[in-house]
C-alpha cells in the first residue's frame, strides 16, 4: 500500500519518466517485434499475497510491459487510424483518475455532467453541426452507432420492441456502403436486426456509396413488405476515407421515412476546417451524427461524441429508472445514464475541454491542415515515384498505395508482393503501416495523423519504404 507521502514522491518520479518517455519516443520501435504469449509467460500465475513495493512495479512495467506496447503516441504511427494523445488531455486524465467520480446522473457530479453538455455544444459550433443536435459522449463510435440503430428501431416502432419484443413480421433493413465500418454489422447483431437485413449497397470508383443503389434497394425491399429502418452513411470510410454524398442519402431517407445516421469516426474532425464543412451538406436530414475525438482531436481513448437529433426518443429507449436511482433534480437536468448503454460513466468531458481550450480552435486547425500537407506530400512521391502506385483519391490524410514495378503485372502476384512488402517494413520497427482491400487489392494504408508527426518522420517512412520495396526478392 502506498500512503500520502510515498504517493507524492512516485507520482513526481511517473511525471519525470513521462516527459522522458515522449522525449524518447520515436526511438522505441514502434511496434513491438514479439511472439504471442512471451509477455503472459514472464507473468506470475498466481497473484502476491502480500504487498510489493511501487519501485518494483514500476521497475517490471518498464521490464516486461513496455517492450510489448505498441506506441500509438509515436510520430512514427501511420498505422489503422490514430488513437492522438496530447499534453493537454494527459494532464487532463490525471485529474479525472484524481476525482476518480463516476458521473452516472447529474447528482453523482454535477460538474461532470454540465461539463459534458457545454464541451457538446462547442463541438457542435467548431464543426457545423445543427444547433438542434443533442450531444453525449459515448466510450467509442460503435457504442454511438449501436445506440442510433437502437433509438432508430424503437422511434420507428412507437418503442414497441423495447415493451414487447419482435414479433415474426417485423423485419428491419440497415443499409451502408460496401465500405462500411464492421461496427455497423456488429450493432446490427445486437439490435437483434439479423446479419442477413444488413444490406451493402455497392460504391462508385471512388468507394462512395452510390445513392441509386440505395433507393432501388429501399423500393425493392418495401416491396417484399420489409422495413427500411436506418441508413448508416459514412464520412472518411476506414479503408480510404471514402465520403458518402450526405445530402442525396438525406433525400432518400425522408422520402421513405428512413432514420440516417452519419458515421464519421475519423473524419469527422476536419469539419473543424471550414473547406471541408460542404461535406456535410444536408446534415439537417439527419438523425445521428458520431465522430471521435478521441482519434484525430488529441483527445485520449476513449471519447466518441454522439449527436442526435430527438432527444427525447434516445432518452425513452434506454432510459430506466430504479428507486435507487430517482433524485429530486429528474427531468430539470440530464443524466447521461439514460443517453446510452452503460450506467457508470467516466468524466471523460474534462479532457476535451483542456484540450479544446489549450489548443483553440485555431491551434487545432493548424495541426489537422499540417496533416491534411503531410498526405499530400506522400501523395505527390506515391506519384512521382513509377514503382508505386496511388490507389484511392486523398481525401484527408490517408494515402492508399501500393508497390507496383513494371515486371509484375499478376493481380495476385502484387498482392503477395505488397503483402511481404508491409511486413518487412513494420519488421524494421522504425515505422508502422497497415493495410487494406480495396476492390480486391492489397492496399498499404498510410495515415499522416499522430500528433507529433512533422515532415521529417514523413521523409524518413518514404525512404524506409522505398528501401524496403528495394529489398525486396520477385
Ligand atoms: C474507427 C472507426 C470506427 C470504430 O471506432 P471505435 O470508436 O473504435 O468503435 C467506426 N467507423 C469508422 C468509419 C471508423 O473509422
Amino acid at each position: 500500500m502506498i500512503n500520502l507521502d510515498e504517493f507524492k514522491i512516485q507520482a513526481h518520479k511517473f511525471v519525470d519518466w513521462i516527459a522522458d518517455y515522449y522525449n524518447d519516443i520515436d526511438k522505441y520501435p514502434v511496434r513491438p517485434a514479439i511472439e504471442p504469449y512471451r509477455i503472459y509467460e514472464s507473468l506470475p500465475v498466481k497473484p502476491p499475497e502480500s504487498g510489493e513495493p511501487v519501485d518494483k512495479i514500476f521497475e517490471e512495467f518498464k521490464k516486461i510491459i513496455l517492450p510489448g506496447m505498441t506506441h500509438w503516441q509515436s510520430p512514427n504511427f501511420f498505422a489503422y487510424f490514430p488513437a492522438n494523445s496530447s499534453f493537454p488531455s494527459l494532464l487532463a486524465e490525471m485529474l479525472t483518475a484524481a476525482l476518480g467520480a463516476q458521473c452516472m446522473k447529474w447528482e453523482t457530479s454535477p460538474a461532470a455532467t454540465e461539463l459534458e453538455e457545454a464541451v457538446m455544444n462547442w463541438l457542435k459550433k467548431m464543426t457545423g453541426l445543427p444547433e438542434n443536435f443533442h450531444g453525449v459522449i459515448q466510450d467509442t463510435a460503435s457504442t454511438s452507432t449501436l445506440c442510433a440503430l437502437l433509438t432508430a428501431r424503437e422511434q420507428k416502432t412507437g418503442f414497441r420492441i423495447n415493451d414487447e419484443g419482435f414479433k415474426t413480421a417485423d423485419v428491419f433493413r440497415v443499409y451502408c456502403s460496401a465500405e462500411a465500418h464492421s461496427s455497423v454489422d456488429k450493432a446490427v447483431k445486437i439490435a437483434g436486426f439479423g446479419i442477413k437485413n444488413l444490406v451493402r449497397i455497392e460504391t462508385d470508383k471512388e468507394y462512395r456509396l452510390m445513392a441509386t443503389g440505395l433507393e432501388k434497394m429501399i423500393k425493392k425491399d418495401i416491396d417484399q413488405g420489409k422495413k427500411p429502418l436506418c441508413v448508416v452513411a459514412t464520412l472518411g470510410t476506414t479503408s480510404s476515407t471514402a465520403t458518402d454524398p450526405v445530402k442525396e442519402i438525406g433525400n432518400i431517407c425522408k422520402k421513405y421515412d428512413v432514420w440516417l445516421h452519419i458515421d464519421a469516426a475519423y473524419a469527422g474532425s476536419a469539419l473543424i476546417l471550414p473547406e471541408y464543412r460542404g461535406l456535410i451538406k444536408g446534415i439537417e436530414l439527419a438523425d445521428s451524427f458520431v465522430f471521435n475525438p478521441h482519434k484525430w482531436l488529441f483527445t485520449n481513448f476513449d471519447c466518441s461524441a454522439y449527436f442526435v437529433k430527438d432527444k427525447k426518443a434516445l432518452v425513452n429507449t434506454f432510459q430506466v429508472v430504479p428507486e435507487y436511482l430517482k433524485s429530486a433534480d429528474y427531468g430539470r437536468v440530464n443524466d447521461y445514464c439514460d443517453w446510452g448503454i452503460q450506467l457508470g460513466r467516466r468524466f471523460r468531458a474534462l479532457k476535451l475541454w483542456f484540450v479544446i481550450r489549450s489548443f483553440g480552435i485555431k491551434g487545432l486547425q493548424e495541426k489537422l491542415r499540417k496533416h491534411i500537407f503531410l498526405a499530400r506530400y506522400v501523395e505527390e512521391k506515391v506519384r512521382s515515384d513509377n514503382n508505386f502506385e496511388l490507389l484511392a483519391p486523398v481525401n484527408f490524410n490517408l494515402i492508399c498505395f501500393r508497390f507496383k514495378p513494371a515486371k509484375v503485372t499478376d493481380i495476385e502476384e502484387l498482392n503477395e508482393l505488397n503483402m511481404k512488402l508491409l511486413q518487412k517494413i513494420n519488421n524494421t520497427g522504425k515505422i508502422y503501416l497497415s493495410h487494406t482491400i480495396l476492390k480486391g487489392v492489397y492496399t498499404l494504408r498510410m495515415v499522416t495523423g499522430q500528433t507529433n508527426t512533422e515532415q521529417m518522420h514523413v521523409d524518413r517512412a518514404w525512404k524506409i519504404i522505398q528501401e524496403q520495396a528495394a529489398s525486396l526478392k520477385f
